[in-house]
């Protein structure tokens, strides 16, 4: 019996907003196992979706709308320490320290906030969860503030036409922005991938090049929320390729909405530099 949700069901959920991370990783499994049933009922389901989450107003204060109003944009905590994601020893821009370096292809993955922040968390699950495209933009641009402070590029005022060339930060000045692909099939599930609607609008911000649909998705794995780190990495080998030329030494930035172990970014790293990238950097909004 595939997942039909009905009216009824629509009247019993009070607050939809609060909708549980718990239930959206299940979304994840039940699509896994039951793809064809929710091919068929992909888009009864947004449609659903859509409904509940009807009308628009601020995740955090109501506010009508809009979904999250500048104020409650600016008390989302930006992660002004960053890590080694693989030791967690404090790390300038979250490279990978001297004993982890050699496991990795990425050079590092800069995290701009916490996924304890609620707020943050529920951007993130509302983008991917509830179809909410519009939170991808403020997610691009709390990744662009967060770069702009954290690479102390000068001009606070206005970042959007801010170009990283002159910025002293060579390794950023020409890179290539790519998001974390989707496998298509899920991406047509879904309608779009969240991590290309968020890496859209920060290169905008800074004139920054984006590839999309170059690096792309191979194989459809199950869901890394459950896996250790070890499994993680196994279940994402061999996912990803790269469709295009040689990449010359290009210096690329991988976006993502979440990473956790790395596992993920650090295989689209792995492909990348064996097509000749230069250095690759993971940029995500939260470490989940
Ligand atoms: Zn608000
Ligand atoms: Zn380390």
């Amino acid at each position: 019996m595939p997942f039909a949700p009905t009216r009824r069901k629509n009247k019993e959920i009070n607050n939809p907003l609060n909708f549980g991370f718990a239930e959206a990783e299940l979304i994840d499994v039940f699509m896994f196992l039951n793809e064809k049933d929710f091919k068929k009922n992909a888009i009864r389901l947004r449609a659903f979706f859509l409904d509940l989450i009807f009308p628009i107003e601020c995740l955090r204060c109501g506010k009508d709308g809009v979904w999250l109003c500048a104020g409650c944009f600016s008390r989302i905590e930006f992660r002004d320490v960053q890590h080694c994601l693989a030791c967690k020893k404090e790390s300038a821009l979250g490279r990978f320290c001297r004993t982890c370096r050699s496991d990795y292809s990425l050079r590092g993955v800069l995290v701009a906030g916490n996924y304890e922040d609620e707020l943050l968390s529920k951007a993130v699950k509302s983008l991917k969860y509830k179809f909410v495209r519009q939170l991808s933009k403020d997610l691009g641009r709390f990744l662009a503030v967060f770069f702009r402070d954290i690479l102390k590029i000068p001009g606070h005022q206005n970042i959007t036409i801010q170009s990283l060339a002159g910025s002293g930060h060579s390794n950023f000045k020409n890179a290539l922005i790519i998001p974390v692909p989707l496998h298509p099939r899920r991406e047509r599930w879904r309608g779009f991938n969240q991590a290309e609607l968020i890496a859209r609008c920060f290169s905008d911000y800074f004139n920054l090049e984006i590839s999309v649909g170059k690096l792309v998705r191979i194989k459809h794995r199950k869901p890394q929320t459950k896996l250790n780190k070890k499994d993680r990495k196994n279940n994402i080998k061999n996912c990803f390729a790269w469709r295009a030329g040689g990449l010359s030494g290009r210096n690329i930035i991988l976006v993502d909405d979440v990473a956790t172990t790395g596992s993920t970014l650090n295989e689209c790293a792995r492909v990348l530099k064996e097509n000749g990238a230069g250095e690759v950097w993971g940029l995500v909004a939260a470490n989940g």
